[in-house]
């Protein structure tokens, strides 16, 4: 999401492919522990693969029946294991087809089979009832959020376990099957491509099919009666991606704002390389949360979309969702090369250069926000989407570029987005990568932009 809401160049041939060969394999189960900032989330005693996620919602009474089937994989013999979910009514938990026993414990559904899993298991729940709105400790919401004429479903960083049972963490991404059974006349939208739209009478079932691996944070689901636009996207490769934008039949999306969408995924494909997902697009709502978000594919505005801001969510699909996050501590890995991106464009519009922004950043006084505590180093919750996490983390990079040099600064980013295409990374592997691609060590670098409380002295 931008820092502004909440708080928000000429790429060279990269030919360096040595680095491929030195990079762990990735796509192995995360083999993460609890998340530093949200340590009762998750579960790493299994790998989730694919949720498939049924809904019946009635946009009048805000009410949901749902079953969602986790298909998953435990590398050990589980007794017991738990999925993330707060609110709604449970009213039955299957493992493999057979009942389950299932209690609840705060955010926790705590799931008991028959008999123990190991390896392939299937788990459904079903459940039904009014979701949660989340409330973050940093005042926003997220999770279930009405709208004038349906709801959107926002989860970052935790707000998708009021509507999914989930390993509702970053390190376990999965693919996705939505069917959301709607009233005749509303529209249902969610990630990935739309592979069905089926009408019985008075209710139309939407099927969206999200493949490619994605966090539980970036899942969303948009319901109400919405304008839709479908089109295609020329990448620089030629490929064609297709293009569903729906926007509020009161909140319309400019024409204007729709083209640019085609033109900054091919300004970030040139800078980071191949678009790395299925199809594009925008949700447009009237959900009053101030703040965009990157949901995935499908980037959700709440108000009028400026064109800055569609960069930023653009860029995102590279970093954050693509590469995504281990730890939540991380989250600079995302909004640092947001913003950065940010920075390339406006430049790339005649604005200001990355060097002036660094500068103009750099001469803020000691006492900034920004300055404390470093990207990597909060400990609250209510920092994860402060200032430094998102200027400072942008100036971490320019700073690296001035370091490496354009040259190789510009190949890193597009190693960085390659190696980590669909997986999770983590701080430690960027400094790695960077090295690498430079030669050089930069291990006092990136310790004073992203773990030293205070101003970096001498940049
Ligand atoms: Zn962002």
């Amino acid at each position: 999401m931008p820092s502004l809401l909440r708080g928000r160049l000429a790429p060279l041939l990269a030919v360096v492919p040595l680095v491929l060969a030195l990079v762990p394999a990735l796509g192995a189960p995360a083999a993460a522990g609890p998340d530093t900032l949200f340590p009762r989330l998750g579960d790493a005693s299994y790998d989730a693969r694919h949720y498939d996620v049924r809904l019946r919602y009635d946009p009048s009474t805000n009410r949901l029946r749902a079953r969602t089937s986790l298909r998953a994989v435990a590398p050990t013999r589980l007794t017991s294991f738990q999925l993330d979910l707060v609110g709604m009514r449970v009213t039955s938990v299957r493992v493999g087809g057979a009942k389950a026993r299932w209690r609840r414990s705060g955010q926790q559904l705590v799931v008991t089979p028959r008999r123990p899993v190991e390896g392939r298991f299937s788990v459904t729940v079903a459940y039904r009832g009014v979701p949660r709105t989340y409330r973050d400790p940093d005042g926003s919401r997220e999770g279930w959020v009405r709208t004038g004429d349906g709801a959107i479903a926002l989860g970052e960083p935790v707000g998708t376990m009021t509507w999914i049972p989930s390993d509702n963490t970053p390190g376990d991404k999965a693919s996705y099957t939505y069917r959301i059974t709607v009233p005749t006349g509303t529209t249902a939208v969610a990630n990935g491509d739309l592979a069905r739209r089926a009408t019985h009478g008075r209710r139309t079932t939407w099927t969206w099919r999200a493949r490619d691996p994605m966090a539980t944070y970036l899942a969303m689901v948009a319901i109400g009666r919405f304008r839709g636009y479908h089109s295609t996207a020329r990448s620089v490769t030629g490929r064609r991606i297709p293009v569903w934008t729906f926007a509020d039949r009161d909140h319309d999306v400019p024409r204007s704002v729709r083209r640019t969408l085609p033109r900054a995924l091919r300004f970030a494909e040139r800078l980071f390389g191949p678009y790395p997902f299925t199809s594009t697009g925008m949700v447009v709502d009237d959900a009053d949360v101030g703040y965009a978000l990157e949901t995935q594919t499908r980037p959700f505005y709440p108000f009028a979309v400026d064109t800055v801001t569609l960069v930023h969510e653009m860029a995102h699909q590279w970093f954050g969702n693509s590469v995504t996050v281990s730890d939540w501590h991380d989250l600079w890995l995302a909004e640092g090369f947001a913003t950065y991106t940010e920075w390339l464009w406006e430049a790339r519009r005649g604005g200001r250069t990355p060097a002036q922004q660094f500068d103009s950043l750099y001469a803020q006084p000691a006492s900034a926000r920004m300055w404390s505590p470093a990207p990597t180093e909060f400990t609250d919750s209510r920092d994860l989407f402060g200032a430094p996490v998102y200027q400072r983390g942008a100036m971490t990079l320019q700073a690296l570029r001035e370091r490496i040099g354009d040259a190789d600064f510009f190949a890193f980013l597009k190693i960085w987005a390659r190696t980590y295409r669909h997986g999770n990374a983590t701080t430690a592997d960027l400094v790695r990568v960077a090295e690498q691609v430079s030669g050089q060590q930069l291990d006092q670098l990136f310790a004073d932009w992203l773990e030293l409380d205070g101003r970096p002295a001498g940049y």
